[in-house]
């Protein structure tokens, strides 16, 4: 049995402005003026110290495989290839991005990594086609 839902998900500011930046192939961060803490996904107030937050800048530098596990199993619950899923993290910023690996690359801890975007981009998170390793 299934139950089917339609909803609209309203992004806010902090996420539409990272949204934004996807469809431009940018991966946009947030930075408190009171603390100077980054993080991404940006948000609208800082998690350490709660000032509400207008700054927000791209991410230039590689990311870094945080952590990874390998799916065998498809979200309907049938077998499906395998997908390597990695979490991307950023030096100096807080949070991080949860993503597929290329598929040609072996998953590894602290792997240099840099998203690959697709061509045609639409502003969301699948703008990014994967992670792959960064030469
Ligand atoms: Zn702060």
């Amino acid at each position: 049995m299934s139950i089917e839902s339609f909803y609209e998900y309203p992004a806010g500011i902090a996420l539409s402005i990272f949204l934004q930046g996807l469809r431009e192939g940018k991966l946009i961060a947030s930075r408190c003026g009171k603390c100077n803490t980054s993080h991404i996904p940006p948000r609208s107030y800082c998690a350490k110290c709660l000032n509400p937050i207008n700054d927000f800048h791209e991410i230039t530098g590689l990311g870094f495989v945080e952590t990874f596990t390998c799916s065998h199993i498809s979200l309907d619950g049938s077998q499906a290839q395998p997908v390597t899923w990695v979490y991307v993290r950023f030096e100096g910023v807080e949070g991080g991005l949860l993503h597929r690996l290329d598929p040609s690359v072996a998953p590894e801890k602290a792997l240099k990594v840099r998203p690959v975007y697709h061509g045609e981009r639409i502003g969301s998170i699948l703008d990014i086609k994967w992670f792959t390793k960064a030469e």
